[in-house]
């Protein structure tokens, strides 16, 4: 298999994390090369920003920024300083030996001396007619209340929150700021959610559960007028109108093509020390959604891509590869095997 030069720093990705690590190793002129996918399959570049409509809450923006338009100006900034891209997934790496090497879905191989997973999660849909459809266009269909909870269109309507875990109650606490009502749909008679979540909102006097229901269509064609519920037990079907829909069912981190080579939490993310981004393997660090399940926002993506940037450079500057000049860090890099 033809290889080309040894790169310096591959990046992975193409969400906040990823862009804003490719601004850090630009500017420390480790030429990096960024993997931020295709417009197809599970990383849509630029990330889950791309199917968000405004962004209210990343500092900078007071007027507030549209995800696409952010992720566009986050690539732009990388790109000024010398950033190369290639519009492709990377299909599988090879962590075992160093050079590391990663094998893109269609180019020749790649070998990298540093490498910042920054593949990002997504959230689970339902799969049901009419859901990603008006999520996609702003149609009053989110998986992100922290995000999308305050704009207008959700103002003063009843809301409904599918989900019974910590994420639904946390996203439907959020959404009694601004909504009439919050109805919580759930496919069973009990929630999963830890018992202090779960109090506090069954205590909530602007939220309603709907016990063993299943939401088995999205209604309205510009926006979103009513979902269908089934109920799990009888199949019985009945309509609830609302203003807004909210799919909290949890995230899935797109760590797949890893294949098993880095070390993962119990919950599937990549494991990194507590306050670095350095995974299981030295020189390979991770940022953003794939090792965040507890913030999941742009703006904390974005600080870990700096993070992971630094630590990288200061990483390659230890063991003398690539052209960093060592930096003045008294702390030597963490090794893979600490923490
Ligand atoms: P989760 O704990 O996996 O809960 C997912 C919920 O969605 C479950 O109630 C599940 O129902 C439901 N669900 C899954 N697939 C469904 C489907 N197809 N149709 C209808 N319902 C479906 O996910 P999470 O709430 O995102 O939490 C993930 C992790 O982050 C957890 O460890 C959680 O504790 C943590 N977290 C913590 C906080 C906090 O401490 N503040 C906040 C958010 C998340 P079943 O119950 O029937 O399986």
């Amino acid at each position: 298999m033809p290889t080309r030069a040894t790169e310096t720093l591959v990046i992975i990705g193409s969400g906040p994390a990823a862009w804003t690590a490719a601004v850090y190793g630009a500017r420390a002129n480790l030429r990096p090369l960024v993997f931020e996918g295709e417009p197809i399959g599970i990383m849509l570049p630029g990330g889950q920003l791309m199917t968000t409509t405004e962004v209210e809450n990343y500092p900078g923006f007071p007027e507030g920024v549209t995800g696409p338009e952010l992720m566009d100006r986050m690539k732009a900034q990388a790109m000024r300083f010398g950033t190369r891209v290639m519009s492709e997934n990377v299909s599988s790496v090879d962590f075992t030996s160093h050079p590391f090497l990663l094998k893109p879905n269609y180019s020749d191989q790649v070998e990298a001396l540093s490498v910042i997973v920054a593949t990002g999660a997504n959230a689970r849909w339902l799969g049901i007619p009419n859901e990603e459809r008006l999520a996609q266009m702003g149609g009053g269909v989110s998986a992100c209340a922290v995000c999308d909870g305050a704009l207008p269109c959700y103002r003063n309507k009843v809301l409904a929150v599918v989900g019974g875990g910590d994420t639904a109650m946390e996203e439907s606490l959020y959404l009694t700021k601004f909504a009439k009502e919050v109805v919580i749909v759930h496919r069973r008679d009990q929630f999963r959610a830890s018992k202090v979540m779960a109090e506090r909102v069954l205590g909530h006097p602007k939220i309603r559960v709907l016990w063993n229901k299943r939401v088995v269509e999205v209604l309205g064609y510009q926006e979103i007028t009513g979902i269908r519920l089934e109920d799990s037990a009888t199949g019985e079907r009945s309509d609830l109108e609302v203003g807004g829909l909210f799919v909290a069912i949890g995230h899935k981190p797109n760590t797949g093509f890893l294949a098993g080579q880095l070390q993962l939490t119990p919950s599937g993310y990549i494991h990194v020390h507590p306050w670095r981004t350095a995974t299981s393997v030295d020189g390979v660090f991770a940022a953003g959604d794939v090792m965040d399940d507890y913030f999941r926002q742009a703006i904390t993506a974005a600080g870990t891509g700096c993070m992971a940037a630094l630590e990288a450079e200061r990483w390659l500057a230890h063991k003398g590869l690539g052209e960093s000049p060592l930096l003045e860090t008294a702390e030597t890099p963490l090794a893979a095997s600490e923490g």
